[in-house]
């Protein structure tokens, strides 16, 4: 039988398998963290040389909504997170109930839906922008009268990377619902931010309630893609405090037993919006593989295995920068490796995917430094190197 940290078992032995629905680079990392501390690696993705899988024990070949292939991932496995958070909901679910499922299904269906995810919110108390959710163009048309613009209209579902949304800038005859209609069961208008910057907070939580939140990154997205995350946020320690008060609300609210990112725009009065959520380890902080005591990977390992939670404690300033598929078109599949770990302090990240495409992200590259700006300067000449722009 497995053990389960909501029953106050004993940890999970090393040598136990945890299995992990996804098989992208946020599985992988959880995987190489896992290895390390002794532990088994099961994976279920579609792909049979997924990142992931290069890295596991055990993979399950199958789609994410194969509830069979859930099941025999569960069977082979003492507990089960997922990594990204389009995960079938159902299939986790059915998989939950054979083997400990962290953090939990309802968890995963809340954050998959946006419309569920910020009610969620509102319902705790927590601020969120302005937003109603769409489900006709009459809704539509109400929304954008009763919301003050620009506005933003996303898909209820299955929205990545700024993918299935439409800014408005001045109220139109119903256009950009068309666009989008039938994309999603619904639809959600909200309040464009004319934000400060961007920062998130990933949070872990563990069976008993304990909470650890690794320092608020400041994030710089280029098209809704995630490009750069700059640690410490350059923002007054009060609002990063604030920014970490803010993630375990969030992650107490929802009872979230495993890691949740909470993604927050600073407005220009200085307050925290919170825009979206993710139950799981996040790009954000790939930066505490080096510059933390603990990793983000780690101490989900550590929650999934009912062991304590570890020092998020930070060594030095930190500058994350993503390696999106662009560096490998523009240079012919030869990007620099050479040139880009040239640089003093650089750590090089790769996913192991095989196919560059425009916006696809292949790996990443961590510089600590002893000031920020020095970090995000080394970061930005390294990824340069890599890309033979420097
Ligand atoms: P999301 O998929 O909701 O994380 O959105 C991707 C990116 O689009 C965010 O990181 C923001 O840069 C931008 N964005 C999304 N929603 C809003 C909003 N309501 N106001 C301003 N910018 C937004």
């Amino acid at each position: 039988m497995a053990a389960d940290p909501f029953r106050g078992d004993e940890p999970l032995e090393p040598g136990s398998v945890i299995g992990i629905i996804g098989g992208g680079q946020l599985g992988r990392m959880t995987a190489i963290a896992a290895r390390q501390m002794g532990y088994r690696i099961a994976v279920l993705d579609p792909a049979e040389d997924s990142p992931a899988a290069q890295v596991a024990d055990r993979v399950v070949v199958a789609p994410y909504a194969d509830r069979d292939a859930a099941r025999e991932l569960a069977r082979m496995s003492d507990v089960l997170t997922y990594e990204f958070e389009n995960a079938d909901a159902d299939a986790a679910e059915a998989a939950g109930e054979l083997t400990p499922l962290m953090p939990s299904g309802s968890v995963l269906r809340t954050t998959q839906n946006r419309v569920m995810e910020k009610g969620a919110l509102r319902r705790n108390g927590l601020p969120t922008a302005d937003y109603r959710a769409v489900t006709s163009e009459s809704d539509y048309m109400a929304g954008l009268k009763e919301i003050s613009g620009p506005w933003v209209l996303k898909t209820a579902t299955s929205g990545y990377d700024g993918k299935g949304q439409v800014v408005i800038k001045t109220a139109d005859g119903g256009e950009a619902y068309r666009q989008l209609e039938g994309r999603s069961p619904a639809l959600i208008l909200e309040r464009f931010v004319p934000f400060k910057l961007e920062m998130s907070v990933v949070c872990a939580r563990d069976g008993s309630g304990n909470v650890r939140t690794f320092p608020a990154s400041e994030n710089i997205h280029s098209n809704s893609i995630l490009d750069t995350s700059i640690v410490p946020a350059r923002v007054a320690p009060h609002i990063t405090e604030r920014a970490s008060d803010l993630a375990i609300a969030v992650a107490e609210s929802l009872d979230v037993v495993g890691l949740i990112a909470i993604e927050m725009f600073l407005t220009q009065d200085d307050e925290l919006l919170v825009n979206e959520l993710a139950p799981r380890p996040h790009n954000s902080g790939h930066y505490t593989i080096e510059a933390c005591h603990t990793s983000q990977y780690e101490q989900l390992v550590r929650v999934l295995c009912g062991l304590p939670l570890g020092s998020v404690e930070m060594q030095q300033p930190s500058v994350m920068v993503n390696l999106l598929g662009e560096v490998w078109v523009d240079t012919a599949n030869k990007p620099d490796w050479s040139g880009a770990l040239s640089v003093p302090g650089a750590s090089l990240h790769l996913y192991g995917k095989s196919e560059a495409r425009v916006g696809r992200k292949m790996g990443h590259i961590t510089v600590m430094a002893d000031t920020v700006e020095e970090a995000l300067a080394r970061a930005t000449e390294s990824r340069n190197r890599a890309w033979r722009r420097a």
